[in-house]
């Protein structure tokens, strides 16, 4: 049975490619936060050697300046965001993301990451205050 055995050389080698990617990322001291991801970088509008803003960002070391563009090491990234945070051209970086839970998210905007740093804190907010006071009977109450 030929097909099988196709399927376990790619799951075997996904896991190898895996394994290399946490003992690189653990020299960072970085850890794995999402499922998988894809940046890219638009050469048209990036500014280049004049700015270098996302390479001083990125805590991987996964963006690099290499004759005369941004040059991205794709085993190094996390999908961190840190580069389009700092990005001063928006939708030059785009970056992809997938969460354990299957949630897909994309960023090309510095704004996109503030508003979602803020939904995840009302978020946690609302936990809060949903495990201190789980009803509004027991709100009533006191
Ligand atoms: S998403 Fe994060 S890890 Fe990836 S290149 Fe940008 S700053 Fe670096
Ligand atoms: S921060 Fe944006 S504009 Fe600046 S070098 Fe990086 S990709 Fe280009």
């Amino acid at each position: 049975m030929p097909k099988p055995k196709k399927q376990s050389m790619v799951t075997t080698t996904s896991k190898i490619k895996k394994k290399q990617r946490d003992e690189l990322l653990a020299s960072f001291g970085v850890r794995e936060f999402f499922v998988e991801g894809n940046i890219t970088i638009d050469k048209r509008t990036c500014k280049g050697v004049e700015c270098k803003l996302c390479i001083k960002a990125c805590p991987t070391n996964a963006l690099f300046w290499r004759t005369g563009e941004v040059g991205i090491v794709e085993e190094l990234c996390v999908y961190c965001g840190a580069c389009v945070l700092n990005c001063i051209v928006d939708n030059c970086i785009i970056v992809v993301r997938k969460r354990e839970n299957g949630e897909t998210e994309t960023f090309s905007k510095p704004k996109a990451f503030i508003m979602l740093a803020h939904s995840i804190s009302a978020k946690k907010r609302h936990e809060r205050v949903k495990a201190a006071f789980p009803t509004l009977e027991r709100i009533l109450k006191m």
